[in-house]
């Protein structure tokens, strides 16, 4: 086998014009065959295939293509499929069930891979499930890349412990899902035995083990041993290199380097320069590194003069022969490139680098590294580069001198409001006087087609400003209509001019770019566009105050203000590199607390700053954890601390894990937090009576993420459950989350039941 130089971890698979949702959702709606799907699959991995090829990578994978996720295919190979799936004897329906669900058949669960927005299928390990191990669905992929000219394709697995760590146990929650180490190890042998079979020569295998970055890593040490001791035995014809990225993972690193495989990839750099710490085990062992130098999570364009300095640091402990050069990760993380990208700013365009020039860069970055002559299309990258890293550095639409003087004055703004809680809630109910359990919704209401098409078509220039906004008028009219016929008491405008919550704020900042093309998967056919925040923030001009304004003179009872928090903006965009996150964190907040201040001064007197991803942006390591705690706060309080003590502060969030972070939450110091409970029981909510938490609280009375309607006995049961554990002074009637994607004919129904609850439970009182 030549020698391998440069490697890819994993590549996107939805398709730069996003073909694999398409083919996807056509046969879904079963208006496509299933042939067409696998044509539509196989032109997307070739494709993909030949762009590696072409820039000349060395590793390329073969089986990093998916119909849905990359952990749904191993629980396939491993043959653990839920039990309730197994009856279905079509495989295709098999797997799409388990992803999707069916009518008889709840689908697996999903969640978040690691500290990213994509989400993984959640292994469902019962003490009683038998798997069985079969390569074939591999050995296709395999034999298939071959055929299109790939010398070596690299084989991705996801590695047992990551496996068993993101599992979940149906019969026994509490039980680590780890302590079935001994049932799972015999099948990633079996699936290994059979994969050594596949040809004469070295067959590399990459074992994915992102685990190894978390604290879990300091305590699994046997097991990693074991592992790879075992697996990295079973054939000589298999090397396996074991990856990691997200942080660093020294702690497993030094036990792989006692095992048998061929090489462990660290990301150099999310990992803060912790995974030096690892070198010299790995050059005394002799393995190879695969050094993750290439950002596989953000789309700035690399400083290739700055990356040759790490790599040759790196490369003065492990000798230069023995270092491959990667992306930090799988680029499935950004979007797929920048060719169709006809509308954005030049010069903005001139900073980013998406997948396929992520590989450009490792290739030119590679020729440096090795001192090989540069041809000429790797100059003119370098010089590109350089160029638009020089400018990027001096541009006046990067820094804005008004914003940095702004900064310099934070220090005072980084604070809690002045007036504490308890002084403040007494006057705001003087000033709203309404009643306990008070009744709300989270802010938008359902987002018809005709709705969505009217945005676009104003959007695209095919209507006019006068007509979008008579049409969202109506809309908001209509809708502050029906709250008061159902005789909700706070009211809300409906969110009906959003899109998205991030989008419609990311438009309307200065410092904030936006890509025609820039998707990125977050779960099976789903796409994200996150914004591109690339210089200073600011706020030309108020958001949404005509709206809020509007929906407030159609109304006597009070209309919240909706705006989405700092830390949620920032997490769910693609933020500059140029400076620390939590500046611009604080430069996102100071534009938002324009907004607060504005939406007070016009007379909305609740304001609601949403921080749906506050939990998400949490460091994987916990030693990080107390620095992002700290700027999310000092933003969300930069955002809202200049609302008068009359003037009520909402935050909402969407989950349930609130137990690690309850201090924080209390920290946050808003009038009113609304969370997601109604799927959770009320165990949550004993959490915070237990913290002894003095504000008020909406714990969502039913689940919107379903379209039945709860009956208002359900909610009075639910309602009289909130009693038990926190007085009636303190609690607020709300649905768990916004009602976008619900239609009307349901929202209508279960809203009225909650009001209809609501007006029961007050006569007991
Ligand atoms: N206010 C937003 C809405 O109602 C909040 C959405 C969210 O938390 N994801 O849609
Ligand atoms: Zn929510």
């Amino acid at each position: 086998m030549s020698r391998i130089e440069t490697w890819n971890i994993g590549f996107g698979r939805i398709g730069e014009k996003r073909e694999l949702k398409f083919a996807l959702e056509k046969y879904w709606k079963k208006e496509s065959s299933l042939e067409e799907l696998e044509k539509t699959s196989a032109q997307l991995r070739r494709r993909h295939w030949d762009y590696q090829c072409a820039v000349g990578i060395d590793a390329i994978s073969c089986n990093d293509f998916s119909w849905y996720d990359q952990t749904l295919d191993m629980i396939v190979a491993l043959g653990l499929e839920p039990e309730r799936f197994r009856t279905i004897s079509d495989p295709v329906e098999r797997y799409f069930a388990m992803a999707r669900g069916d009518e008889s058949r709840p689908a697996m669960e999903m969640t978040k891979w690691f500290n990213t927005n994509y989400h993984y299928i959640v292994p469902e390990l019962s003490a009683a499930l038998q798997g069985r191990a079969d390569a074939s669905g591999i050995i296709a992929r395999y034999a298939e890349a071959k055929a299109q000219g790939i010398e070596h394709p690299k084989i991705n697995l996801i590695g047992p412990l990551t496996f068993l760590a993101n599992a979940k146990r149906p019969d026994s929650p509490d039980v680590d899902a780890l302590g079935l180490f001994d049932r799972i190890l015999p099948l990633y042998e079996t699936l290994l035995t059979q994969l050594a079979q596949l040809d004469e020569e070295e067959i590399i295998i990459q074992m994915e083990e992102p685990v190894f970055v978390t604290d879990k890593a300091a305590q699994m040490g046997l097991l990693i041993r074991n592992a790879y001791e075992r697996l990295a035995s079973i054939d000589s014809r298999l090397k396996l290199y074991v990856v990691s990225y997200f942080d660093h993972a020294v702690e497993a690193a030094r036990v792989l380097a006692q095992t048998p495989v061929a090489g462990i990839g660290l990301d150099f750099l999310y990992d803060e320069g912790q995974n030096r710490e690892a070198l010299q085990a790995i050059a005394d062992s002799g393995k190879t590194l695969i050094a993750g130098v290439i950002d596989g999570r953000n789309i700035w364009r690399t400083d290739l003069d700055k990356r040759l300095e790490l790599l040759e640091s790196i490369a003065q402990t492990v000798p230069a022969e023995r270092v491959i050069l990667s992306p930090s990760c799988s680029l499935l993380h950004i979007p797929f490139t920048l060719r169709y990208e006809e509308k954005m700013d030049p010069a903005v365009k001139s900073y980013l680098a998406f997948a396929t020039e992520r590989l450009e860069e490792l290739n030119v970055l590679n020729a440096l590294f090795r001192k090989k002559s540069l041809a000429e299309s790797q100059h003119q990258v370098l010089e590109e580069s350089r160029c638009a890293l020089a400018k990027r550095r001096e541009s006046s639409h990067v820094t804005d001198p008004a914003v940095q003087e702004r900064m310099k004055a934070l220090d005072t703004l980084r604070r809690k409001r002045k007036t504490p809680f308890k002084e403040r809630i007494v006057t705001q109910h003087r000033r709203f006087g309404y009643k306990p359990l008070a009744t709300t919704t989270i802010g938008s209401f359902p987002q018809t087609p005709e709705l969505r098409k009217m945005r676009r078509d104003y959007k695209e220039g095919r209507i006019d400003a006068e007509t979008y906004e008579r049409y969202i008028e109506e809309q908001i009219k209509a809708c502050v209509e029906f709250q008061e016929r159902i005789d909700l008491e706070i009211l809300v405008h409906g969110e009906f001019e959003r899109n998205d919550m991030v989008e419609y704020f990311g438009e309307q900042l200065s410092g904030v770019a936006f890509s025609e093309n820039g998707w990125v998967q977050s779960y099976g056919s789903r796409c994200v566009k996150p914004p591109l925040i690339y210089g200073d923030v600011s706020r030309p001009a108020p958001m949404t105050v005509r709206w809020s304004t509007f929906a407030q003179s159609l109304t006597e009872r009070p209309m919240k203000g909706m705006l989405t928090g700092p830390v949620t903006i920032l997490n769910w965009s693609f933020v500059r590199d140029d400076q620390p996150r939590s500046e611009t964190c604080y430069q996102i907040a100071l534009a938002i607390r324009d907004e607060v201040d504005d939406l007070q001064k016009a007379g909305i007197g609740m304001i609601q700053v949403d921080e749906a991803a506050f939990k998400e942006g949490y460091p994987l390591r916990s030693a990080k954890r107390p620095e992002y705690e700290r700027f999310a706060l000092e933003s969300f309080w930069i955002a809202t601390n200049v609302a008068e003590p009359e003037t009520q502060i909402h935050t909402h969030m969407c989950y349930s894990e609130f137990n690690d972070i309850i201090d924080t939450i209390e920290g946050m110091d808003a009038d009113v937090i609304s969370i997601e409970t109604a799927r959770s029981g009320n165990v949550l909510l004993r959490i915070f009576k237990e913290r002894g938490y003095e504000m008020e609280i909406g714990p969502g009375v039913y689940d919107i993420h379903s379209p039945r309607v709860p009956s208002v006995d359900e909610m009075v049961d639910q309602i009289h459950a909130l009693l038990e554990v926190l007085p009636p002074r303190q609690l607020w009637i709300n649905p768990d989350c916004g009602l976008k994607t619900r239609g009307w004919p349901e929202v209508e129904a279960s809203l009225a039941n909650m009001v209809q609850a609501v007006k029961e439970v007050r006569q007991e009182l």
